[in-house]
């Protein structure tokens, strides 16, 4: 059985940003925790944990004075409450999210309503419809309204597919163009996104199955399973003792790619089991 690994895969420069952050952090503040993950990986967290980075739910659950806010970024509001607690601040929100929040809060500021495709719940998501002073929703399914706003502008979560993005933005218009007086898009997919997502579909064209590695709660990780299982047959796996070595029954070719918050160890892992299978 042949292995092929997709050309840009794991850990991308947000979430290194991220751990930089907060273990330089850690070095020269001690302990502190972070307002929600900091990244969707348990290994991830778990290395950070032994730093001295714990996780908060909620600002009612701090124990000390430093807060970091996760890659995934706040919203002005949360920024302001957690300002109010008097916390100091270790910001690790990634540089394609803060362009996100910006288009957000421009659009907002020139009167446009905001439409941003991606899944309501996701943190990064309530960040940035937070910088829409309340004019804005968030949504995968093409929205109705009672009254549709006359400004509208559109943007995706940083980790949403670009074909489902081109979808929901070509659906939009064929069905609400003729009703709105302006329409602007803003692409807010990160670049690591596309990479990835890209080198994950050239693989899948060329094998018998798929391997996607990293935590069930990431979305970029999701959404690599979701288009590569449109493809070829694709497993999602969080860790290598979850290979089932009768998917490889009748395999020749085999493909592997990983989410932007799984880590190098955790791919090295999943490597070195497939080449035990061979
Ligand atoms: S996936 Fe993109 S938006 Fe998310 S942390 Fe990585 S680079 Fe930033």
């Amino acid at each position: 059985m042949e292995i092929e690994k997709a050309a840009e895969l794991g850990f991308c420069t947000g979430v290194r940003r991220a751990i930089d952050i907060l273990e330089r952090a850690t070095h020269k503040l001690g302990p502190l925790q972070t307002l929600g993950p900091v990244v969707h990986n348990q290994q991830v967290m778990e290395r950070l944990a032994e730093s001295g980075v714990k996780v908060a739910e909620s600002l009612d659950q701090l124990e000390g004075n430093i807060l970091a806010i996760s890659s995934h970024g706040v919203s002005p509001k949360v920024l302001e409450q957690i300002k109010d607690h008097g916390l100091q601040i270790v910001d690790t929100t990634c540089p394609f999210v803060r362009r996100a929040q910006v288009a957000a809060w421009k659009l907002a500021s020139a009167g446009f309503f905001l439409i941003i495709f991606g899944e309501e719940s996701h943190p990064e998501v309530q960040g940035v419809l937070g910088f829409a002073k309340g004019k804005g929703l968030a949504t995968l399914e093409l929205p109705k309204f009672d009254k549709l706003p006359r400004q509208i502008g559109i943007l995706s979560q940083t980790t949403q597919s670009f074909s489902g993005f081109a979808h929901f933005v070509s659906s939009f218009v064929d069905s609400h163009l003729g009703l709105v007086s302006e329409l602007r898009i803003v692409n807010t997919i990160c670049d690591a996104t596309r990479k990835r997502q890209q080198a994950a579909l050239e693989v899948a064209k060329r094998v018998d199955l798929m391997l996607v590695v990293g935590s069930r709660h990431s979305a970029n990780t999701q959404r690599l399973a979701e288009l590569c299982s449109a493809i070829v047959e694709t497993y999602h796996i969080e860790r290598a003792r979850e290979i089932d070595p009768s998917w490889f029954r009748n395999r020749r070719r085999l493909g592997v790619t990983a989410g932007a918050s799984t880590p190098d160890e955790v791919i090295d892992e999943v490597m070195a089991k497939l080449k035990d299978e061979q």
